[in-house]
C-alpha cells in the first residue's frame, strides 16, 4: 500500500518537472534580410560546451530552382539542424553549398549536405584536406559532444570566380584572400546582399590564425568597391553600409602598426601581449584575448623584418 502510495506521489511530482529540453539543439532561428534571403546569427563568443561551436553565421537563398547554401556551420549537428530550419521556410531542395574559407566554424557542418554538391576555392578545398581532420578533434575539445560524430566533408568542386545565376538570383563569385589563402565573397545582384565570410566581422574582434594582414586589406578595398546594400558579416550583425568593412580595416591597421612598431623597440612577445587596447577596441568581444592570439599567429615575422631592416645595411657595407 505504502509502496503503491509513494509511487503515485513520485509520479504526480514528476508530472510537474518541466520537459526535457531536447540535447544539443541549437535552437536556429532563420531571419529573413531580404527577398529570399535568411541568415542564422551566431554568438559573438568563443566555441564552448555552452554554445557548441555556434558563434558563426551562416545564410541560405531560396531560388526558384532550389536553395543555395553559404556556409555549413561547427558541426555534423549544427548542419543537419540547419537543413531542417531550411525545409520548415521552404519544401525546395538545397541545390548548392558553398564554403566562404576553411575555418572550421565555417564549414563542419558540410556531413549534413553529402548529397549536394559543395564548391569552394582551390586554396580553400587544401586548407579542409589539410587541417580538416585536426579542427574536427579540436572542435570536439572544445564543444564537447555537440561536436560528436562530426568529420571533415571537404568541398567537390572548384569555384569558378565570375557570375553564376541561379533560379534567377545572379550571384558574384569573389575569390579574396587575407584572412585565409582563400576567402570567398558572394555578392548577390539581385538583392544587394554581400556574404563576406570572415573578410568581415562586426562587434567581435577578428581571428587571424591564417591570415596575411596585407592582403586583406586590399580584399577589404575590394569589398568596399562592390556598394553592397546589406552586408552579412562572418562574425556579428548584419548591417546596411560599410560598418564591418570600416571597423576590420581599423583593427587590422592598429594590429599592423603595433605589431611593427614593438618589433622596432624590441618589445618580446610578452610585453606585446601587455600593451593596453585603444579605447575604442576595449569593449568589442573577445578584442583582449584575440589580441593576445594575433601576437602569438603574427608577431615573429614582424620580429625577423625588423631584425632585417637592421642587419640589411650591415651586409650591404661588406
Ligand atoms: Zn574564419
Amino acid at each position: 500500500m505504502m509502496a503503491r502510495l509513494l509511487a503515485a506521489l513520485v509520479a504526480f511530482a514528476l508530472s510537474f518537472a518541466a520537459p526535457a529540453a531536447a540535447p544539443f539543439d541549437y535552437r536556429l532561428k532563420p531571419e529573413k534580410i531580404a527577398d529570399d534571403t535568411w541568415v542564422l546569427i551566431g554568438s559573438t563568443e568563443d566555441i564552448t560546451r555552452g554554445n557548441g561551436g555556434n558563434i558563426v553565421n551562416t545564410a541560405f537563398v531560396v531560388t526558384k530552382e532550389g536553395v543555395v547554401v553559404i556556409d555549413s556551420g561547427p558541426s555534423r549537428r549544427y548542419g543537419e539542424q540547419m537543413r531542417a530550419a531550411i525545409a520548415r521556410v521552404t519544401d525546395k531542395p538545397v541545390v548548392r553549398v558553398f564554403n566562404t574559407h576553411h575555418h572550421p566554424d565555417h564549414f563542419l557542418g558540410n556531413q549534413a549536405y553529402a548529397d549536394v554538391p559543395i564548391a569552394a576555392l582551390p586554396a580553400t578545398r587544401a586548407g579542409e584536406r589539410d587541417d580538416g581532420g585536426a579542427f574536427a578533434d579540436n572542435m570536439y575539445r572544445m564543444a564537447g559532444d555537440w561536436a560528436s560524430g562530426t568529420e571533415p566533408r571537404i568541398a567537390q568542386q572548384d569555384v569558378q570566380p565570375g557570375r553564376l545565376t541561379v533560379g534567377g538570383h545572379e550571384f558574384e563569385l569573389i575569390a579574396l584572400e587575407g584572412h585565409t589563402a582563400g576567402d570567398l565573397a558572394i555578392l548577390d545582384h539581385r538583392t544587394g546582399v554581400l556574404f563576406a565570410g570572415d573578410l568581415v566581422f562586426l562587434d567581435r574582434a577578428p581571428t587571424t590564425p591564417h591570415a596575411s594582414v596585407q592582403r586583406w586589406l586590399k580584399s577589404l578595398d575590394a569589398l568596399a568597391a562592390l556598394g553592397a546594400k546589406k552586408t552579412l558579416p562572418g562574425h556579428g550583425p548584419v548591417h546596411a553600409g560599410s560598418a564591418g568593412i570600416e571597423q576590420t580595416r581599423d583593427w587590422l591597421k592598429w594590429l599592423d602598426q603595433t605589431l611593427m612598431q614593438s618589433a622596432a623597440n624590441g618589445l618580446d612577445m610578452a610585453e606585446v601581449m601587455r600593451l593596453p587596447l585603444p579605447e575604442r577596441f576595449k569593449r568589442m568581444p573577445l578584442a583582449r584575448s584575440e589580441f593576445e592570439r594575433s601576437v602569438t599567429h603574427l608577431y615573429g615575422a614582424y620580429e625577423l623584418r625588423a631584425l632585417d631592416s637592421v642587419a640589411l645595411p650591415v651586409l650591404q657595407q661588406k
